[in-house]
């Protein structure tokens, strides 16, 4: 099917609104933060399974601070694009109920999403995992680079690393998202990561339209994806926002 008449069909589900959305890396390289799946940038030269896991920060934290400070610096430039800014419109217009976000990159409350769910966390707190101190993100930036606590250690952000836990209240308000909408806007994620990607099969299990948006197929879009939308998240979201007005 064309994707013309498939954006129609996308845009007359959304316009019956309850919708929810869940957004990957792929939602932000076209803010220029890498996805784990491109080539030349942050994650070759720190791969994920060595500097993102807990294990390793619990065993090299100064190690760690590398990736996290070159991550860093790559979100104070980034800014929202068309994507960020057309789950924005959404909300504004009363379509869209909530976003499941495993981006750590806030991108979405910088477009003027209000109702984000962090699913992995992010860096607006800081705690130290070894006195369990906890820091906002102005207290931590007056302790240092990389910051440490009062006691010593170097303090982690509230990202949530591979190996942790999902923080409970994330994982119930996603949950019940996922289990009352009509209609989730997959958009830029692999599905790969657990448990991000049962949020889709929990909204499909509870009779929901699935639209995913993506530059590629993943194992989603031959099981559960009711509409496929084949391109860039910015162009694809832009088009959808267009099509309901
Ligand atoms: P992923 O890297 O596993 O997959 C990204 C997906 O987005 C791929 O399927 C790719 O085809 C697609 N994609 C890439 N660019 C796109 C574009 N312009 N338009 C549409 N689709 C595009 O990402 P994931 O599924 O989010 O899982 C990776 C984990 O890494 C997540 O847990 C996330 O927390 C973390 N992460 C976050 C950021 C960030 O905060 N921006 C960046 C990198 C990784
Ligand atoms: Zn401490």
């Amino acid at each position: 099917m064309s994707l013309k008449s498939d954006l129609s069909k996308a845009a007359l589900a959304l316009k019956r609104g309850r919708v929810a959305a869940l957004t990957g890396a792929g939602i932000s390289t076209e803010s220029g933060i890498p996805d784990f799946r491109s080539r030349g940038g942050l994650w070759e030269r720190f791969a994920p399974e060595e500097y993102a896991t807990i294990e390793a920060f619990y065993r090299d934290p100064a190690k760690v601070w590398r990736m996290l400070e070159a991550m860093e610096k790559l979100l104070s430039s980034a800014n929202p694009n068309d994507a960020h800014k057309a789950l924005a419109t959404l909300e504004e217009r009363k379509l869209l109920d909530g976003i499941i976000t495993q981006n750590v990159d806030m991108l979405h409350q910088a477009a003027g999403s209000r109702r984000v769910i962090e699913f992995h966390g992010s860096s607006s707190a800081y705690t130290c995992l070894w006195c369990d101190a906890r820091y906002s993100r102005e207290e931590a930036e007056g302790r240092g680079n990389p910051p440490l606590c009062r006691c010593g250690r170097h303090l982690k952000p509230d990202v949530v690393f591979f190996g942790e836990g999902i923080p409970p209240e994330a994982m119930s308000m996603a949950d019940q998202l996922a289990k009352s909408c009509k209609a989730m806007l997959v958009v830029g994620t692999s599905a790969e990561v657990y448990p991000a990607n049962q949020m889709p099969h929990i909204a499909s299990r509870s009779g929901a339209t699935i639209i995913e948006i993506n530059l590629e197929p993943t194992h989603l879009t031959s099981s559960i994806t009711d509409i496929f939308l084949q391109g860039s998240a910015g162009e694809v979201m832009g088009a959808l926002v267009e099509a309901l007005s």
